[in-house]
């Protein structure tokens, strides 16, 4: 597959659309970026990298963290886990709370707000130094030692996040979070405001096409695990649009509000977009395009 030749024409492609989505007005920091900004990576299952635009350039990675935070507890809890969110899709919207009333304060996947707030309850009570050894395990596996968090993009979130506080509050109300709201809250935000590129995000997704294993050869979740999350990237990835994120690309994959989609074919490829401009449904609008670009000239998607 002539890789080189592929990227380069979905990225003349892309070019010529008009940049009509919206970047996130939810954190203030993060309207700041610019829209027009776009680029692409690809990594093979062999090591080889492939990208071209601003593939190089750090932006925030927002709720693409989530699929690592959640391997990262998969891997210390296993399946009990799964005892306090569950693995359905919401079909609502990412900060909704409609649905964890009625559900008793279990959220309904790891990909939600609500999910990943309990996510990030379970890793506070894991680990010593949460925020430190969560930016070790990324950097572990992407290979970059020099990757980091925005400290203006956390303190942005922290001073307008309201809704995730009232999610964390109520899930609280359920017994479902066992720290200190606050303390839950801070590392949420630290983990949504890490800073990579499209390059060190496809190193970083690595495990999760390649069986577990990272490009240096470390095993992070087994084969059986890696399935099971995969499973759910392809059915709650995307939030509320994560079918038609399936039905058009057909690749699991993670996004978020900072513009980046995070995806990948299992035994062949991680791929990486950013684009600021955002969909109403909170996801990037030429990310997308962008993807479907690549599985339709391609023909490689698990479907
Ligand atoms: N930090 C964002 C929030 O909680 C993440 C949302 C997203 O990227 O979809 O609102």
């Amino acid at each position: 597959m002539n890789y080189t030749a592929i990227l380069q024409e979905i990225y003349q492609q892309i070019s010529r659309l008009p940049v009509t989505g919206t970047v996130a007005a939810t954190i203030p920091e993060l309207a700041k970026v610019d829209p027009g900004k776009f680029g692409i990576h690809l990594t093979t299952i062999d090591g080889e990298d492939y990208g071209i635009g601003d593939s190089e350039e750090k932006f925030s990675i927002q709720s693409v963290s989530k699929a690592l935070t959640v391997a990262m507890a998969f891997a210390s809890l296993g399946e009990r886990m799964w005892e306090r969110v569950g693995v359905e899709p919401s079909g609502n919207p990412f900060n909704s709370l409609v649905q964890l009333e009625y559900e008793k304060g279990i959220p309904r996947n790891p990909f939600i707000n609500a999910g990943a707030i309990v996510i990030a309850d379970m890793l506070v009570s894991q680990l010593k130094n949460p925020k430190q050894d969560f930016l070790e395990f990324v950097r572990t596996i992407s290979g970059s030692p020099n990757i980091n968090y925005n400290s203006k993009v956390a303190e942005s979130e922290k001073q307008t996040g309201f809704r995730n506080a009232a999610l964390a509050n109520f899930i609280k109300s359920f017994g479902n979070i066992e720290n200190d709201v606050e303390e839950v809250l801070d590392f949420y935000f630290f983990q949504c405001a890490i800073e990579m590129t499209c390059k060190e995000l496809a190193h970083s997704f690595f495990f999760f096409a390649n069986e577990g294993m990272t490009r240096s050869g470390r095993q992070i979740l087994t084969q059986s695990q890696v399935k099971r999350l995969n499973a759910l990237m392809q059915m709650c990835g995307f939030y509320d649009e994560s079918g038609e994120f399936t039905y058009k690309v057909g690749l699991p994959g993670k996004s978020g509000i900072g513009g980046g989609i995070a995806a990948l074919y299992p035994k062949n490829f991680t791929v990486t977009t950013w684009s600021p401009g955002l969909n109403e449904k909170g996801n990037s609008e030429l990310g997308m395009n962008a993807l479907e670009l690549l599985t339709t000239k391609t023909g490689m998607s698990i479907f």
